[in-house]
């Protein structure tokens, strides 16, 4: 099994234990919430899964070009956009 994953803002390719993994649950939005895992959370969650990696001008990229939301095909709320910037400016200092 493959540890690398492909950003999805970027593009690039990364170890997975690197990056942030975004999940959204089988039946959102009536069951389940949207959950941003810290980098190496591989915790299991049902669903879809994407990745992005720890790097703020990537992050930008992505909530500028709405790329969570169209891979996951729906709408991603500030607080998920939050959670993420917060994880990546953690991780810079
Ligand atoms: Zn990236």
């Amino acid at each position: 099994m493959t540890l690398i994953r492909k950003c999805i803002s970027c593009g690039g390719r990364f170890n997975k234990f690197s990056m942030i993994r975004i999940n959204k649950p089988p039946n959102y939005p009536d069951d389940g919430e949207i959950t941003v895992l810290n980098i190496g959370d591989e915790t299991y969650f049902p669903g879809r899964s994407c990745y992005i990696c720890c790097n703020m001008e990537c992050f930008k990229k992505a909530k500028k070009s709405s790329r969570i939301s169209r891979s996951f095909k729906c709408k991603i709320c500030n607080d998920v956009y939050d959670k993420i910037e917060n994880i990546i400016s953690l991780s810079e200092n």
